[in-house]
Order: C-alpha cells, then sequence, then structure tokens
C-alpha cells in the first residue's frame, strides 16, 4: 500500500476471487460457473451488424434488456436495473442503503463480498452466525435496525429459506432495505419475485453467471419496487451508466428468452448433483442438501485441506475457505457427468491413500 492509499479504507481486505486459470488441463470446479455453452440463441444474436454497433456507445438505459426482463418476471420496466454482474448490483445497492449509520447485517457463513462491501462503504458489518446444521433462524433476523443482505439459497451452504420465511422478515423490518440475492434459486428454493409488488423494502437480485450460462458477459439484475430501483439507479448513473456493453444487452436479452435451453440446463445440473452427493455419501462425506450448482462437503475421514491440495495435484480444482467453521468443508461445483464421474474417481482415491 502506498502512502498516498486513504487512512479510512487502510483495513480493507479486498474479495478473493476463485482462481481463473488460463489454458492447461484443469477440470475446474471452483467457481459455479454453467458447464454448459450459452444458449444458441446467444451465438446468434452477437453478429456482425452487433460488432459494427460497437463504435457507438451502448444503451446507457439497457430499455430493450429492461422490457425483456420486465416480461420475463412479470414486473413492469421501471422495476427491473440491469448492472455488470450481481456484484455490481449488490454494491450499487449497498452503497444506497447502508452507511456509518445503518448497518448491514448477514449470515456469518456466507457469500464472501458481504464483509468486503460493508468494510469499503464504511458501514457497520452485523454477522449473525448460522445455526450448528449451517440453516439460518429467519427470527434471528426479525426487527434489526440494519440493512439486511441474505443470498437464498445460501452460499457455501447451498440451503434455503422458504419464501414465508423471507415474508416474515420483510413484515418485522419495515423501516429497513433487505437485499435477497437469489444468484442460485433457479436451481432450487422459491423466489421473491412474486413479493416485490406486495414489500416496498424488498431488493431481490439475479445473476446471469450461474443459471444463465454466461458468468463472462457480467449481466446482474436488480429487481424491486420502481421506488427503490430508482434510488439504486441514483448510485449506477454516478459511478458508470455504460456498465452494460453493447454485445451483453444483446446476449442477455437473447438468453433470458431461451427458457427452455435454461429449463434444459438445470436440469442437468440438478440431475448430476444428485447422482454427485449419492456418490460422496456412499464414500462416507456428510453432504448438504443443496439446492444450487454446488455441493458442499466434508469428511471426518480426512481434513478437507489435504483432499483440496491432492485434487489439486490431479487437476481439480475445488473451493475451500480457512474460516474455523467451515476449514474442513470443500464446495465443489457440479460440472458435467463425465467431469463428476472423474472428481468422484479422483476423491475416491484420496480417500483410500492411493498416490496420484
Ligand atoms: C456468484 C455469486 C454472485 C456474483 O455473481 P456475478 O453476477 O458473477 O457478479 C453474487 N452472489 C452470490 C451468492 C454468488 O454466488
Amino acid at each position: 500500500m502506498s502512502r498516498f492509499f486513504t487512512k479510512r479504507l487502510s483495513q480493507l481486505d479486498p474479495y478473493i476471487p476463485g482462481e481463473q486459470p488460463q489454458g492447461g488441463r484443469i477440470i475446474k470446479l471452483n467457481t459455479n460457473e454453467n458447464p454448459y455453452p450459452p444458449s444458441p440463441a446467444v451465438l446468434a444474436a452477437l453478429d456482425k451488424a452487433a460488432i459494427e454497433n460497437l463504435r457507438l456507445y451502448n444503451d446507457p438505459d439497457c430499455l430493450r434488456f429492461r422490457q425483456v426482463a420486465a416480461e420475463h418476471f412479470g414486473l413492469t420496466e421501471n422495476q427491473v436495473m440491469i448492472g455488470n454482474g450481481s456484484d455490481e448490483n449488490l454494491v450499487f445497492a449497498l452503497r444506497a442503503f447502508c452507511d456509518e449509520q445503518t448497518p448491514l447485517a448477514f449470515p456469518d457463513i456466507t457469500y464472501g463480498f458481504y464483509p468486503v462491501w460493508a468494510k469499503l462503504l464504511c458501514a457497520p458489518a452485523k454477522p449473525i452466525p448460522l445455526k450448528s446444521d449451517f440453516t439460518i433462524d429467519p427470527t434471528d433476523y426479525h426487527n434489526l435496525n440494519c440493512t439486511i443482505v441474505i443470498a437464498n439459497p445460501n452460499a457455501p451452504t447451498g440451503l434455503v429459506l422458504s419464501r414465508a420465511d423471507i415474508e416474515g422478515i420483510l413484515q418485522t423490518n419495515p423501516n429497513n432495505v433487505v437485499i435477497i440475492d437469489e444468484a442460485y434459486i433457479d436451481f432450487g428454493g422459491e423466489s421473491c419475485v412474486p413479493l416485490i409488488d406486495r414489500y416496498d423494502n424488498l431488493i431481490v437480485v439475479q445473476t446471469y453467471s450461474k443459471s444463465r450460462n454466461l458468468a463472462g458477459a457480467r449481466i446482474g439484475l436488480t429487481l424491486a419496487c420502481e421506488t427503490l430501483v430508482a434510488d439504486v439507479n441514483r448510485v449506477r448513473n454516478s459511478v458508470n451508466p455504460y456498465d452494460i456493453n453493447s454485445l451483453s444487452q444483446l446476449a442477455g436479452i437473447a438468453a433470458l428468452q431461451d427458457t427452455a435451453y435454461t429449463a434444459e440446463c438445470v436440469r442437468r445440473i440438478a440431475d448430476t448433483r444428485t447422482a454427485t452427493t449419492a456418490a460422496l455419501r456412499e464414500l462416507g462425506f456428510e453432504v448438504t442438501d443443496s439446492n444450487t450448482n454446488f455441493i458442499f462437503a466434508q469428511t471426518d475421514a480426512m481434513p478437507g485441506k489435504q483432499i483440496f491440495d491432492a485434487l489439486r495435484s490431479r487437476g481439480f480444482i475445488v473451493r475451500r475457505w480457512d474460516n474455523p467453521r467451515i476449514a474442513n468443508w470443500l464446495r465443489i461445483s457440479v460440472g458435467t457427468d463425465e467431469e463428476m464421474q472423474l472428481l468422484v474417481q479422483a476423491i475416491t482415491a484420496i480417500v483410500k491413500g492411493e498416490t496420484a
């Protein structure tokens, strides 16, 4: 850090993204990307005319994209904002609704970016412990005087809160914004989008990175009542109104319209998840009931770090954290059937003590 770096942010610990190895023969199961390519409709949309159009600035309002998204979700176009990945949607919302006086509450085990943003925005962080079985007790979030962000399904546990439980949180926090991060909702659980017309304190954030096969296009959605969307847009338009490049706008529209393709990829991933979960349980692993495109697993037979390192040397990258509550656990993205069969073979060999 240089001597010029602002004192206020000197304690900032940036989020560490999962590794993105470039090239090489690696089976990459560490960042919950979709193992299947984007919809063929995306390829068709990114044609010569689209490339020639790169000469012009992109539409900062993403009007066509918002219209298509509004129709998809049964909302109005003013209840939709598009951002550069859900990360950007989340940080814009937190910029709008958190500060020194308005803390941010979130589960102690969840998406690692929430505490980083709280620090960046100088908002006190209020982590709320998950129960010992990693579930969220919704009553822990009743009557808090904080902005609240909850990933539902939660990561890396893969567990869900019901829509009724989230409604209880919304009702008991009428003067605070509740952000539901639905990065994995297409893989399981009940979306809170149908609650948007009834709760003026609800923001739902979704992403294209997991179920819509477009992590590299950087697209996320803020879905909320018009007033909250306008608030978040105030922040967006004070930072970067051109954050969704024109190719991503076209790709986003095409992917959203191809609902059959998304549903088929999600179904395959869910089947692969079921088979892999069963295989790992057979090997003696404890595996949570995942509602996502990743599996969260541990075994008492061998430290998670040792399995992680052994997988790495066999060409598999998965994810783990040093946080003591989950230090023995591995988060494994669901790849193709073939990738997961190879993974289970490798883990079997590792726990049996075979050398690579
Ligand atoms: C992947 C993920 C995000 C980030 O998604 P992007 O749209 O790629 O920025 C946000 N929240 C959770 C819980 C995630 O797992």
